[in-house]
C-alpha cells in the first residue's frame, strides 16, 4: 500500500515535470518566434551577421529577399513549434523535432560562446538581449528538458488538443505569423523593441562629446542589427560636404526636424521621391529642418540625387545606426527636442497635403504599436477558442460514453473475465505437459476467479488435454490453417485442432502477421473456419510503435477489426474474444499504462457497438496483452473495459501465470 502510494506520488511528480518542461520550451519558442516575426528586418540583419561570420556574405546579400524570407520562415517555424508543444499536438514528432532544433541551436551557441563572432545570438530579436554565455546556458537547460521529455516523459505529457483541432491551431499560427512578418516588412515592425522606439529621448541617452575621433561614438560595439552594447545609442551625423558635426545641433533643436534615413542606395525604394519632395517643400515653407542621413558614399549620393532630384541637405551616418532608427530604406524620422516623435516606412510616408496629420503624434514609449496589441489579442482569442472548442468536443464525447456505459452497467458483470496464456514456440512436450500439470494442481487447490485458458503449440494439445481439468482450464491452439483440409503439408486445420480437445484458437497474433505475412483476408478465412469448427477465437489486434507515435492506433485497430471480423453475424461474433496487444509492448518489458489500455479498450468496445450493437459490445471480452506480469496485472485489470489478459512470457512459469490469474481476486 505504502509502495503504491509512493509510486502514485512519483508519477504525479513526473507529470508535473513534463508539464513544466513543455511550458518552458514552448513559451521560449513562441516568444522567440513572435519577436522574429514582429521585426523580420531586424532579424534579417542579424542573420546577415551570421552569414558574414560564416563567409557567406555575397550569397546572403545577393537580394534582400533572402534575409527577409529566411527571417520570416525562421520566426514562423519557431512560433509554430512552440504552439505545437504547448498544445500537446502530435507529441512524438513535435518532441523529436524540438530535440533536433535544440541540438542544432546548442551547437551553434557553443560556437558563439567559444569564437564570439557576434555579440548576441538574436534569439529574441531586440526584445531581450542575452550574452553568448547566457544563451548557451539557456540552450543547455532547454536541450536537457527536451531530451528528458522525449526519452522519459513523453507519455506523461497530457494531450491538450486533438489532431483535428491542432491543425487549426497550427494553420492559424502560420497565417498570423506570416501576415505579421509581411506587415512589419511593408510598414514598420509591429513591435519596436529597438533603441529608437517612439518617445525615446536621444539627447538624454546619448552622452558623448564627439570632438575627437577617439571619443566619437563608433560602431565597433554595435552589431549589424543596430543594437549597441554598453551604449544604447550611437547617434552621430555630420555634413557630407563639409564634414561638420551636426549631432548636437540636431538633437538640441527645439522645433521639428525631419531625418530621411537612407542606409544604402542599391536596394533603396526610389518610387517615393515625389512624396519626399512634397514633404521637403512643406518643410521649407514652414522653416522646418529636413535632412537626409545616409551611409552611401559620394557616388551613391550623386546617384540618388540624379534619380530623385533631391536638393535637401545630406548628412552622413553609420549604416547600422540608420537601419536601427527606421526599419525601412528609405525611412523617415521626426525629431523634436532630441526626442523621437514619429517614424514612417517608405510605404506609408506622411501626406504633405495634410500637414495637420503629421505633427500630432504624441511620444509613445510602448514597444508594441497599437495595431500590434490588437492583432496579438485576436490571435490569442482564436487559439483559445480552438482549444475550448476541442475540450468541449472531448467533454461531450466523454459524456456520451459515460451515459452509454452507465446504461449498460447491469450487463457489465456478465462479461467473462479471462486470463489466457500463449506459450508460443517454447517448451518441449515433456516440459509443456509438466507445466500444464503444475498449473492444474495449483488451480485445483486454489480456484481461480476468472476463466483460464492455455494456448500451446499443436504438438502439446492432445497430451495437455489429458492432464487438465476442462472445468478449470480451457485449452487452445496458437494458430490454425486457412484451408479446410487436403494437401497442405505442415498445416494444421481448425478441425484437427478441435479433435485434440482444444476449444480455443489464437488468431491474428502480431508475430503471425509480421513473420508469416498473415493478411486481414487470410485471417478472415481462418476465423470463419475456426468458428465453423466450434472453436472460440482469441483475435489479436494492436498497433506498432511508429503507428502509436503517429497517433494512428485507433485507425490501425479499427482497420484490423474491419478487415477480418466485420463480415461475421452478431451470433457468430459471440464466439470472439478480442485481445488488444500493442506490438511495442509484446515481449519488450514495456507495458502500456493502465490508462492507455483503458482508452484503447473503450475505443474497441465503441467500434464493436457501432458494428454489432450495444449488447455485443458489452458482452465481448477484451483482453490486454503486452508484458503483463503479476506486478502490473491488478492495476490493468482494474480498468472497466479490460476483461483480462493474454500472457506470453509470464505464462511459461506456473507461479507467474497463477500470480496474474490471482489479480482477479479481491
Ligand atoms: C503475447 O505474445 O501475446 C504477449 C502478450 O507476450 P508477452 O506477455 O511476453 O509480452
Amino acid at each position: 500500500m505504502r509502495r503504491l502510494y509512493q509510486r502514485h506520488h512519483l508519477l504525479k511528480c513526473l507529470s508535473a515535470l513534463a508539464g513544466l518542461s513543455r511550458w518552458l520550451i514552448g513559451l521560449t519558442f513562441v516568444a522567440g518566434g513572435m519577436t522574429k516575426a514582429a521585426d523580420p528586418a531586424g532579424m534579417a540583419l542579424k542573420l546577415g551577421s551570421y552569414a558574414d561570420a560564416l563567409g557567406l556574405h555575397a550569397l546572403f546579400h545577393a537580394s534582400p529577399l533572402i534575409g527577409n524570407g529566411a527571417a520570416t520562415a525562421l520566426g514562423t517555424a519557431e512560433w509554430m513549434l512552440g504552439i505545437s508543444l504547448l498544445c500537446g499536438f502530435k507529441r512524438a514528432s513535435t518532441l523529436r523535432l524540438t530535440l533536433g532544433v535544440m541540438m542544432a541551436m546548442t551547437g551553434l551557441t557553443v560556437w558563439l560562446y567559444v569564437a564570439s563572432p557576434i555579440s548576441d545570438c538574436g534569439c529574441f530579436g531586440e526584445a531581450i538581449r542575452l550574452t553568448n554565455g547566457q544563451t548557451l546556458a539557456k540552450n543547455i537547460v532547454l536541450l536537457a528538458c527536451s531530451l528528458f521529455l522525449l526519452t522519459r516523459l513523453r507519455h506523461r505529457l497530457q494531450l491538450s488538443i486533438t489532431a483535428e483541432y491542432g491543425h487549426f491551431a497550427l494553420l492559424s499560427t502560420l497565417c498570423f505569423a506570416v501576415v505579421t512578418a509581411l506587415y512589419s516588412l511593408h510598414f514598420l515592425p509591429v513591435a519596436d523593441f529597438g533603441p529608437y522606439v517612439k518617445g525615446t529621448d536621444i539627447q538624454a541617452a546619448f552622452d558623448s562629446t564627439p570632438d575627437t575621433d577617439d571619443n566619437r561614438p563608433s560602431t565597433g560595439d554595435a552589431d549589424a542589427s543596430g543594437i549597441t552594447g554598453a551604449h544604447p545609442l550611437n547617434f552621430y551625423v555630420y555634413r557630407a560636404d563639409t564634414g561638420e558635426d551636426l549631432t548636437f545641433e540636431l538633437l538640441a533643436d527645439t522645433s521639428y526636424t525631419f531625418l530621411l534615413t537612407l542606409p544604402e542606395t542599391q536596394t533603396a525604394d526610389d518610387g517615393t521621391c515625389d512624396r519626399i519632395a512634397d514633404l521637403y517643400d512643406l518643410c521649407t515653407d514652414r522653416r522646418i529642418h529636413f535632412y537626409m542621413a545616409t551611409a552611401a558614399d559620394s557616388a551613391g549620393i550623386a546617384e540618388w540625387k540624379d534619380l530623385t532630384g533631391a536638393n535637401y541637405p545630406i548628412l552622413c551616418a553609420e549604416e547600422t545606426e540608420l537601419r536601427a532608427m527606421v526599419r525601412s530604406n528609405p525611412g523617415l524620422l521626426l525629431l523634436k527636442d532630441g526626442v523621437v516623435v514619429n517614424k514612417w516606412s517608405c510605404n506609408n510616408l506622411p501626406d504633405a497635403d495634410r500637414p495637420a496629420t503629421i505633427f500630432i503624434a504624441a511620444p509613445d514609449h510602448r514597444p508594441l504599436l497599437g495595431g500590434g496589441w490588437k492583432a496579438l489579442g485576436w490571435y490569442l482569442v482564436i487559439i483559445t477558442l480552438i482549444v475550448i472548442a476541442d475540450r468541449l468536443r472531448i467533454a461531450i464525447l466523454f459524456y456520451q460514453h459515460h451515459i452509454y456505459f452507465k446504461r449498460l452497467k447491469p450487463l457489465h458483470t456478465m462479461r467473462k473475465k479471462i486470463v489466457a496464456g500463449n506459450w508460443k514456440m517454447n517448451l518441449n512436450l515433456q516440459e509443456g505437459v509438466a507445466l500444464a500439470k503444475e498449473l492444474n494442481a495449483a488451480l485445483t487447490a486454489d480456484k481461480p476467479a476468472c476463466d483460464v485458458v492455455i494456448c500451446t503449440p499443436f504438438i502439446h494439445l492432445a497430451s495437455v488435454a489429458a492432464e487438465i481439468d476442462p472445468a478449470l482450464i480451457g485449452l487452445g491452439a496458437e494458430n490454425c490453417a486457412d484451408k479446410v483440409k487436403g494437401a497442405y503439408t505442415g498445416e494444421v486445420s481448425a478441425e484437427q485442432v478441435k479433435s485434440t480437445g482444444a476449444t480455443y484458437v489464437i488468431l491474428g497474433h502480431s508475430e503471425r502477421r509480421a513473420y508469416y505475412h498473415e493478411t486481414p483476408e487470410i485471417l478472415k478465412e481462418k476465423v470463419n473456419l475456426a468458428l465453423a469448427n466450434g472453436l472460440k477465437v482469441i483475435f489479436c489486434i494492436g498497433e506498432v510503435l511508429e503507428e502509436r507515435e503517429a497517433e494512428k492506433q485507433n485507425d490501425v485497430v479499427k482497420a484490423q477489426l474491419e478487415g477480418s471480423l466485420f463480415d461475421l453475424s452478431a451470433e457468430e461474433f459471440k464466439s470472439i474474444i478480442l485481445a488488444y496487444e500493442p506490438v511495442w509492448a509484446i515481449g519488450t518489458g514495456k507495458t502500456a499504462t493502465a490508462e492507455q489500455a483503458e482508452e484503447m479498450h473503450a475505443f474497441i468496445r465503441a467500434t464493436i457497438a457501432d458494428k454489432f450493437g450495444a449488447d455485443a459490445a458489452e458482452n465481448v471480452s477484451i483482453l490486454y496483452g503486452g508484458s503483463c506480469k503479476p506486478s502490473n496485472a491488478k492495476e490493468i485489470f482494474a480498468k472497466p473495459n479490460v476483461d483480462g489478459g493474454l500472457i506470453g512470457g509470464a505464462a511459461l512459469k506456473a507461479a507467474d501465470f497463477k500470480g496474474i490469474i490471482d489479480a482477479w481476486k479481491d
